[in-house]
């Protein structure tokens, strides 16, 4: 994939693409306003998600072995990987254990991010999606393009020929004369995907959490797919980062809250499966967990860069994103898109690549992630600190320049006079070449913002020039005056009553 800006760039270009984008987000962010609203305690309700995954983050390794231990204790198997090879080859060796060649998988972002269908493909193990999106992926040998709708950018009519072209390459053929209403497409999917829940005898999932208490996994799904997938196999492999874990029932309670509202707008999740190892005569007979690390210990060092490990893949912050709403999932060129693919991909996989370095910059930072994260990752403050992260690993030239320019706007800021000249070079210099009140190119790096925007011309009179001309004796040629040094603040005494014994009244700016 190329870097976010030329795939962002051709994204825009693709009009279907945007509306069938605009579309889909509305619809679930309106549906997402209208159940949230309905909570008086939402925010506390946000800020208990918030609460709990850190503390579970600070005490991580303790859970983990807690949690081994239950899953172990009740039957499964648990596996540790420290990437994604080795959780592929983990999983491949499983299979082939089982005598089979093929699975069938439950949605999972985890084992998309390990790549685990190529992974299997390459062992000769087929890998069928079961969720109705990921079918129409894998069918149109696409990609995902967003983390709760991984066809969102496909509409009604591309779905319909999908069906039609190569439905019966994978199993069952779609129906003659299908027609692109929802409901015969449903049931074009369901004919086809029933044959293989009944046949298949391996299943793949990942989970949504991993309750250490009990050593019991969940998920949680909208299809009814995912429960034929955990429930129909003789052997369940379920792949989880090891993010995943909460410590307790009761701490699930709130995430099972936050989850469908902040997902599909729905006020609980029409199938939430939970499996604890295994049981006999109910469900698989042979469960194994492999817990994947993949960058994730790396992620949990970094003080500000952490929190991303709290997200609970909601795609909340990809509906309300202004950027993802006109681009799409591909531009971002990661399993995970949106904002939360911008901080989680380069924390996950490093700068190195143009197309990681890229990520961080594919945001506006006007906060709207924020404000919707159902566990309160504060996104822009990540974003912020990984552009500085790719400043710093930057090459020399590059560091040196961006010094250089900080050094003069340092030089020009420290002064008034310096300020005030610099308004005036810019501001002719700007008329100059501004046409029709706009600039619409701009010279050497500052080409950069004009190559997708215009800038309005300067006006002719500055703000300061402005303000001199009209408040006369104010302070002469546009000078807020030198602002002096602030002394020394001394130490703040205890805070003692608002009404001091002694009835000197408030505090007042002289009772510092
Ligand atoms: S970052 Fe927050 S809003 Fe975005 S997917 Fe994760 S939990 Fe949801």
């Amino acid at each position: 994939m190329p870097a976010f800006p030329a795939a962002a760039g051709r994204a825009l270009a693709d009009t279907q693409l945007r509306r069938n984008l605009a579309h889909a987000t509305r619809t679930i962010r309106n549906k997402r306003a209208a159940v949230v609203g309905e909570l008086p305690d939402w925010e506390e309700l946000r800020e208990a998600g918030r609460a709990v995954k850190e503390r579970t983050l600070r005490h991580l390794d303790t859970y983990l072995l807690q949690l081994e231990e239950r899953v172990t204790a009740a039957g499964g198997r648990v596996h540790w990987a420290r990437d994604a090879e080795e959780a592929g080859r983990i999983v491949v060796d499983l299979v082939r254990e089982t005598g089979e060649q093929e699975v069938v998988k439950v949605k999972s972002m985890t084992t998309q991010e390990i790549g685990l269908n190529e992974a299997l493909a390459a062992a000769g193990i087929a890998a069928y999606e079961t969720d109705l999106a990921e079918l129409i992926v894998q069918l149109g040998d696409d990609l995902p393009s967003h983390i709760l709708v991984p066809a969102i950018h496909r509409n009604r009519a591309e779905i319909r020929e999908i069906f039609l072209r190569n439905m019966a390459a994978y199993g069952v053929p779609a129906p003659d004369g299908l027609t692109d209403d929802p409901a015969a497409l449903a049931a074009a999917a369901r004919t086809h995907l029933r044959e293989k829940f009944l046949r298949a005898k391996v299943g793949v999932s990942g989970a949504n959490f991993l309750v250490a208490e009990t050593g019991t996994a969940v998920v949680v799904e909208s299809e009814g797919n995912g429960r034929m997938c955990l429930t129909l196999p003789e052997t369940l492999i379920s792949v989880v980062g090891i993010e995943k874990v909460v410590p307790t029932w009761r701490d699930l309670e709130v995430y099972l809250q936050l989850l469908p509202r902040s997902s599909t707008g729905e006020r609980m999740n029409p199938y939430t499966s939970t499996w604890t190892g295994t049981a006999a005569g109910d469900g698989p007979r042979v469960f194994h967990l492999v817990l994947l690390d993949a960058g994730r210990t790396g992620v949990l060092a970094d003080r500000i860069g952490r929190q991303a490990l709290n997200c609970i893949r909601c795609s909340a912050c990809l509906n309300v994103c202004p950027v993802y709403e006109r681009v799409g999932g591909h531009a971002y060129g990661s399993v995970y898109p949106g904002p939360i693919g911008a901080i989680l991909g380069p924390q996950l996989r490093g700068t190195a690549s143009e197309t990681e370095r890229a990520l961080p910059y594919a945001s506006t930072l006007c906060g709207a992630c924020y404000d919707v994260c159902p566990v309160k990752i504060d996104i822009p403050e990540v974003l912020v600190h990984l552009r500085a992260r790719v400043v710093e690993g930057s090459s020399g030239r590059r560091k040196a320049l961006e010094r250089l320019a900080m050094g003069a706007a340092g030089w020009v800021f420290a002064a008034p006079s310096r300020l005030a000249a610099a308004q005036r070079a810019g501001s002719a210099a700007g008329r100059l070449l501004a046409r029709r009140g706009r600039i619409g190119r701009m010279p050497g790096p500052l080409s950069a913002w004009t190559d997708a925007r215009d800038v309005p011309a300067p006006p002719k009179e500055s703000f300061r020039a402005w303000w001199d001309r009209t408040r006369p004796g104010s302070g002469g040629r546009g000078s807020i005056g030198p602002i002096g040094p602030i002394g020394p603040i001394g130490p703040i005494g205890p805070i003692g009553p608002e009404t001091p014994p002694g009835g000197r009244g408030p505090r007042t700016g002289g009772d510092r």
